[in-house]
């Protein structure tokens, strides 16, 4: 353990809920890691300019078919703002893709450093229609890696440069979007990582032929990256040898019991 390390929190939060029945209420899971005043986000969520112009940024269309739902308290920038804390305490901010429901808060934080895998990088810029330029259009301050220098439990990994003494990885998961990665970091001696969206729920690790995997195959960019990457998944947490905390974007029973549900929100 670092001195760091004692100093720092990490707190899961919801940035945001998706509902389109018969799919299940999904939740926008990010990470705030917490030191003193400063902030490093792992996905965004929903955003406030989302919420007011909700048209412009994601499109209609999107926007019925994930069931977005736009609530200003669960955004990040509000729920910091809970804690005392401000836009420009965010310094980093690292994102596992480069979809709608997962940048919508960039923009409430205009001066933070963006890290992101290179080749999610150049999906975005070469126009893959699943983005929406929009959300981009404040011109964020992008931190691309492209070399795979280290590993975290086997998986190849990227470290990046943050503001805080932290060891913090992208893990090359691709498929769901050409350069989708999960975020590693270890933390009072142990790895964390945040698995985005290379699964959609929990039990798809255990079940092989979930009925999700139909949703998530026709989200794909790459369908055989993306079941190569969750078997892969499914390998590591398999193991006992390893003291490793992981969970995805939008699977609800992954969050803290002490998040409010959407159900009891609206
Ligand atoms: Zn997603």
């Amino acid at each position: 353990m670092t001195a760091n390390d004692t100093m720092t929190r990490i707190e899961h939060v919801n940035c945001g809920w998706l509902h389109k029945p018969p799919l299940p209420p999904a939740s926008c899971h990010c990470l705030m890691v917490l030191s003193g005043n400063s902030a490093v986000l792992i996905d965004t969520g929903i955003g406030m300019h989302d919420i007011v112009a909700p048209e412009q940024r994601i499109g209609s269309a999107a926007v019925d078919a994930a069931g977005f739902k736009f609530l200003p308290e669960v955004t990040a920038i509000r729920q910091l703002e809970s804690r005392g804390m401000s836009a420009s305490s965010v310094t980093d901010i690292v994102l596992t893709h480069c979809d709608s429901d997962h940048v919508g808060g960039l923009s409430d934080f205009p001066n933070a450093r963006v890290h992101l895998a290179s080749e999610e990088k150049v999906n975005l810029d070469a126009g893959n229609p699943r983005y929406t330029p929009r959300q981009f259009s404040h011109g964020p301050n992008w931190r691309t890696y492209s070399e795979n220098n280290c590993e975290v439990l086997g998986l190849p990994s990227r470290r990046i440069n943050t503001t805080f003494d932290l060891d913090i990885r992208l893990v090359p998961l691709f498929g769901h979007t050409n350069g989708h990665c999960g975020v590693a970091i270890h933390h009072n001696g142990a790895w964390i990582i945040h698995v985005g969206d290379a699964y959609y729920l929990r039990d798809e690790l255990t079940n092989e032929d979930h009925p999700i995997s139909g949703l998530a195959t026709l989200r794909a960019d790459n369908n055989k990256l993306r079941k190569e990457s969750l078997e892969k998944l499914r390998q590591l947490t398999r193991r006992t040898d390893v003291d490793l905390t992981y969970f995805g974007y939008h699977d609800i029973s992954e969050l803290p019991d002490t998040i409010t549900m959407y159900e009891d929100l609206a």
